[in-house]
Parts: structure tokens; sequence; C-alpha cells
């Protein structure tokens, strides 16, 4: 059985930001992901804890979070400085263990399973983490632990903020089974419909649902949600050389609407375009990524951003695009009345070189396999000789390019 420590930092940009302006302590602080913090642009990557009152949280684009806090303080984030106190946090981590797989800019895994014996019990090593981040970083930390990835995530979440909850395998069916299911990691919004529409509530009503059942209804998505349900999970750290060097980095491809497009099947057809192009630049370098993030610009109104992260690798077009497309359909309502005029993609939460081995990649290697050859022929012909046969109905007049930089990062 082994012992995995989830670390996560407490509203970790803006409390970076607390940390050095002490003016921005004790007020409700919005780090924003945006060209300029007088307008509605942008997102909120982090809000500091006094802002959580209002009901501002990260993701929320700033045009809402100005609304609902229109007194705070919106400042635009400075990732260097935060990518510098993530390495600084994970040399404290190493004290503890070599193997760490740092997930985000501000969460990581500690498989402790070996070094736990050293610290006395995994409760006491949580705690000495904990106190030495908070005495040479100045920032407060949550911590999960558990008997994999999954349950310490989630046992993390519990409490908030400067939380220590260790859970026991014994303990797990007791704790996590009256939990609401949207509280399970991998749960979305359209996961949760689905689940709702036969009678399921809680992730013990989840764990009750015979596993054939989700698997026909959610694919292998389902698998992964009935053990998840139990507590179940074999998903291995991605320790090693990927990590921070990572961190802000994504995949993105963007494109350009012209006067606009509100058509909703024309832009999911893009949508798989740009998904094409981040991907096969992915394979190239060997990348794989977690988070999934779509941006849209409407006309005359404002930016945002929707993401989405899974527990698996994605390196595929197949892998990469249903979640897109998700998050581009839960915006359907809006996009009828404001036509979109830039529609984006990026992948982010990358790891290099790594692949999660688990049943999915085996069902995968199919399609890993075709994907590359198309790459082959791709590289040597020009990426215009092979393109979907669902993108050759529509004329391409839009103009797509690679996009840089950690759009989407949150912590
Ligand atoms: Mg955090």
């Amino acid at each position: 059985m082994k012992t995995i420590l989830h670390l996560d930092m407490d509203a970790y940009f803006a409390s970076v930001e607390q940390r050095d302006q002490p003016i921005y302590r004790g007020r409700p602080l919005m780090v924003c992901h945006t060209d300029s913090v007088e307008g509605y642009n942008g997102v909120v990557a982090a809000a500091s804890y006094e802002a959580r009152p209002y009901g501002v949280r990260s993701g929320m684009s700033v045009l809402e979070a100005k609304r609902l806090c229109p007194k705070g303080i919106y400042v635009p984030g400075n990732y260097h400085k935060y990518l510098h106190n993530t390495k600084e946090i994970l040399k404290i981590c190493q004290e503890f263990t070599d193997e760490i797989e740092v997930y985000s800019i501000d969460e990581m895994w500690l498989d402790i399973t070996r070094t736990k014996q050293f610290f006395g019990d995994p409760g006491h090593l949580a705690h000495l983490l904990q106190e030495r981040i908070r005495q040479d970083i100045g920032l407060s930390s949550s911590i999960g632990v558990g008997p994999n990835k999954l349950v310490a995530k989630m046992a993390g979440e519990l409490h908030k903020p400067s939380g220590i909850t260790v859970i026991r395998s014994d303990d797990l069916p007791g704790i996590f089974a009256p939990l609401p299911v949207g509280d399970l990691f991998g749960v979305g919004r359209q996961t949760k419909k689905h689940l709702a529409l036969i009678g399921v509530a809680t992730i013990g009503d989840l764990a009750e649902v015979p596993g054939d059942y989700l698997k026909e209804k959610f694919g292998v998505v389902g698998l992964y949600l009935k053990d998840a349900a139990l507590g179940r999970n074999d998903s291995v750290l991605a320790s090693g050389r990927s990590g921070v060097s990572n961190l802000v980095k994504s995949f993105g491809h963007s494109a350009a609407l012209g006067g606009g497009e509100a058509d909703i099947d024309k832009l999911c057809q893009i949508l798989l375009g740009l998904c094409d192009g981040v991907t096969r630049r992915m394979r190239r370098d060997k990348y794989a990524g977690r988070t999934v993030v779509i941006r849209l610009r409407l006309a005359r109104l404002f930016g945002f951003t929707r993401s989405r992260t899974v527990m698996r690798a994605l390196e595929l077009t197949e892998h990469v695009y249903p979640l897109a497309r998700e998050l581009l359909l839960v915006e359907r309502e809006v996009l009828r009345k404001y036509p979109a005029t830039l529609v984006g993609i990026s992948v982010t939460n990358l790891a290099h070189g790594w692949r999660q081995l688990s049943m999915e990649d085996l069902n995968d290697d199919r399609q890993v396999r075709a994907a590359a050859v198309v790459d082959q022929i791709k590289d040597k012909y020009g990426s215009s000789i092979i393109t979907r046969a669902s993108l050759l109905s529509w004329k391409r007049r839009y103009h797509a390019a690679p996009v840089y930089g950690s759009s989407g990062v949150t912590g």
C-alpha cells in the first residue's frame, strides 16, 4: 500500500502578492490573467480568501469578478515570481522524498511510502512540511494524505486553508460516500448532469452503480468513475525530469474569425482543426498534458477562457477535441447572442516524455500509431497535404496561429 501526499498552496498567486505587499493583506485581492487590470478582459487567476465571501473564484472572468466585488484590488500576475516560489517549495519537498510529481504551479504529489518512517508517521511529516513552507517561504498550504493520488488530492480539499487531512483506506467509504458527486475529481458539469438523471447525487450513490452500466454510458471514463467513487486509483506519479521547468508552458493554437462566427457546428470544426495542430506539435516535442483550455473572444464583449483538467495524459486530437468541444458547447447560448471573433485551444499541465500507462492507453494504441503516420506524412509533404474529411466540407477562411504562454494557469 502506498502513501501519497498532495500539497496545494492556499490561494497561491494572491498569497504571494499579499506576502510581498503588506497593503494587500486582509483585503480582497484578485490576481488576473489579463492585458490590463483597468478593463474587464481576462480571467481571475487567483482570489485571496478575503474575496471568497463575495463569490469570486479563480477561473471567473474579470468582468464577473468586478460585478461581485467592485471594491476589490485587481492586479496582474507575475508568473516568473510564482514560478520562482514554486521552485523553492519543490526544494523543501525534496527533503521529504525524491518521488515528486509537479501537477500544476501550486500543486504537487509526493510519494512518501518509503520515507515516512523517518518522520514518525504521515501526519507528522505533513505537519513538518507545512511548517517549513510557512517559515521559509511565508505561505500557507493545505495537505491531504491517502493511499493514492486521487484520495490524497480529495483529502486536501476537505480542510482549507492550512489543513492537514490524513485518510486511511479503512476510513475511506465513510468520508467520501456522503460528499456530492461533483466533488469527485474528474466529474465535470456534463458528467454530473448525466449522473443526476440516473439518480446519482453523492459519491456513495455512484459507488453503487454497476460498473458495466457506467462503462456503457461513459466509455472508459465510466470505469474511472466507478473506481474513483470507491477511492481506488492506480495512476502512478509522473516524477522525474519533468516538472517545474515545464510549468508555464502550454501548446496552443487560435484562430481569428474576422467579423464573428455564431454557427456552433462551424466553431466545432475550427476547434477540431486547431486541436490537430496543437496535438501534432505536442507529439513532435514529446509532451502530453492534462488540462484543456478553450479561449473565446466575443464580438463587442470580452474574452474568457474555460478549462477542464483530467487525470489522464492527453496527446491526441481524439483526447483533446472531445473535452474542448464539451467546453465550447456549454457556451452555446452566449455564442448565439455574441458571435466569436476568436477561438483558441491550448493544452497545459504538461509532462515531458511521460505517458501514463493505463488500460486507456492500450485502447489508444491504434490511434497513436495512426497519428504517428499522419505526422510523418505531414513532416514530409507539408501540413496541408492531409486533412480530416470532416474539415473538407468547410472552406478555411480563418487564420490559425500558434499561441505561446501561460494561458489558463490558475493558482
Ligand atoms: Mg491552490
